[in-house]
């Protein structure tokens, strides 16, 4: 209870100080950390400058040629070792997460318990990184596929996940043998700076980890554009909106690098009338309304049938009259502060597009916290139909509600955007849950029956397709974006026949 008194830059600067971050780095310089829960600066950072980038790719190119010969299992060691160290920081971390992006206190500690799972994740990939064996069509031969590493990975993220999107990264591309460049987002430095110092110690632990396996960047898009351009990194990931992947995606193929791209989402729930109602609305609640409608997976369009339209929408107007808004620190609040001016501004002119086209709004009142903090109720808006501005991502928790009387017409209106991340059914008939989920379903990344179309977990890979960019990250066979592949041929015997019956006789 102390510390909620506390502003929320003297409570960062203590926490910043546990977590071991050298405050030299915190003062001096022209770039301003700011505490969305009251607009008020924190600390002053200072930009990386162009010579320091090519320091990091040079180092990061020769730290690539050590670490790909340590042993797999041993790189895994390292990743532990990080797992460890958030573990033991996870308190800390999560309220930094707090501070610096705005989410409530059990959706920071989330963030880095997902960094955590990841580590654990990548420690045990790091001795299944398995390539395949093939029949070969001649004989006395072998054919099998072996997985390299590819070198260094730049990673670009974006102020929502400021910790998490990292470890994604970073964690299979340590135990894939590659080093990590890091650009994060200029609104979110000072976690990266305490993740930074979270490695540095896993690093010394570890005693063998080359130097310049893992830099950070700081700075706006010119220093993100450096490492978008530079032959040196042939993995670029990038997350963030639609409209940076669409300049990013040309400049990494231009240099046939490869981009994993992880952007904008516009996420749709379809509620038909068979559903649990109870749980839909704690389901749609949570991922309409969390992270103050700030994830990129944040349901943002509810299509709700006819029959159940008036009594479920009654009972979200509810849900969303009753919910706390206020500085994230407090107990019984949900939803925090939009992560600064241009946020809220987004938001208040989506909401006045969407009355202009015929929607009604529920919610979106400025609420007055502290300070400059942006705060807003949850808006719930009645949309007659898929206008424009839905068909649009607005960062800030937007609710459109559309009626449909027909699964068919659901799934199509869903479908009809540019956007592919993240979707769900609510129903408990069978037939309508499968068609959901198959080839003339959903087109998302994430299709999902029964929960909302946000809060991943790392085993499955994340992403989603069309203007969301196409890249996968965490589970599954995520890793190999992280490696190049080569398939090998071998021949034991004493003869040479070709492929395909091929003679050539010398
Ligand atoms: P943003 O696009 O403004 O910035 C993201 C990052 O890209 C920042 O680090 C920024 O400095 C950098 N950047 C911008 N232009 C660049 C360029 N031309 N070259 C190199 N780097 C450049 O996004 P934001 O406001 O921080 O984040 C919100 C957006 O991110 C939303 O659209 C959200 O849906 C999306 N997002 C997507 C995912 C996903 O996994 N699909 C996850 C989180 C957030």
């Amino acid at each position: 209870e102390t510390e909620t008194r506390l502003s929320p830059a003297d409570d960062a600067r203590a926490v910043l100080a546990r977590l071991g971050v050298d405050p030299a780095r915190l003062s001096g310089g022209d770039r301003i950390a700011r505490s969305p829960l009251d607009g008020a600066e924190i600390a002053r950072l200072t930009d990386t400058t162009p010579a320091e980038a090519e320091a990091a790719i040079a180092g990061a190119a020769e730290a690539f040629k050590a670490w790909r010969l340590v042993p797999a299992p041993e790189r895994g060691r390292l990743v532990a070792l990080l797992g460890e160290e958030l573990r033991a920081a996870k308190e800390d971390l999560g309220r930094l997460v707090t501070l610096e992006a705005g989410k409530v206190p059990a959706e920071g500690l989330g963030e880095v318990q997902e960094m955590i799972d990841i580590c654990d994740f990548a420690v045990g990939l790091s001795r299944q990184l398995h390539g395949l064996t093939i029949a070969t069509e001649r004989p006395d031969h072998r054919m099998m596929e072996t997985w390299h590493p590819i070198g260094p990975v730049g990673v670009i993220t974006a102020f929502n996940f400021p910790v998490a999107v990292w470890s994604w990264n970073a964690a299979l591309a340590f135990v894939c043998g590659d080093p990590v460049i890091w650009k994060p987002s200029e609104k979110t430095l000072l976690t990266a700076l305490a993740v930074t110092a979270l490695f540095e110690k896993a690093a010394r632990r570890h005693g063998k980890v080359p130097a310049g396996l893992a830099s950070l960047l700081i700075g706006g898009r010119e220093i993100g554009e450096k490492l978008v351009d530079d032959r040196r990194v042939p993995v670029i990931s990038a997350t963030g909106s639609t409209a940076m992947g669409r300049k990013v995606g040309p400049r990494v193929a231009e240099r046939f690098g490869r981009a994993i791209l992880e952007l904008g989402g516009n996420n749709a729930a379809i509620l038909q009338p068979s559903a649990d109602l109870e749980l839909a609305l704690r389901g749609i609640a949570f991922a309409a309304m969390g992270t103050a409608g700030q994830r990129c997976t944040t349901l943002r369009r509810l299509f709700l049938h006819g029959s159940i339209y008036d009594g479920f929408v009654t009972r979200l107007k509810a849900a969303y009259a009753s919910v706390k808004v206020g500085d994230p620190r407090e107990a019984g609040v949900l939803v925090g502060p939009l992560i600064d001016a241009d946020a809220a501004r987004a938001m208040d002119a989506a909401l006045e597009a969407a009355r202009a086209a015929g929607g009604t709004v529920h919610g979106g009142e400025v609420v007055e916290v502290m300070g400059q903090g942006q705060y807003r109720r949850p808006a719930l808006v009645e949309m007659p139909a898929q206008a424009d501005i839905v068909r649009h991502e607005t960062f800030a928790p937007i609710l459109y509600v559309l009626r449909h009387d027909d699964l068919a017409e659901a799934i199509a209106a869903q479908n009809d955007v540019p956007q592919g991340l993240a979707s769900s059914i609510f129903t408990n008939d069978l037939r309508d849950a499968e068609r959901f989920l198959s080839a003339a379903g959903s087109d998302c990344g994430i299709a999902n029956v029964n929960i909302g179309p946000s809060g991943a977990e790392i085993g499955g890979a994340f992403g989603g397709e069309k203007e969301t960019g196409g890249g996968r990250e965490a589970g599954s066979d995520a890793w190999k974006a992280y490696m190049r592949r080569a398939t090998n041929t071998i021949n034991y015997g004493s003869t040479l026949p070709l492929a395909q019956g091929v003679t050539f006789d010398i």
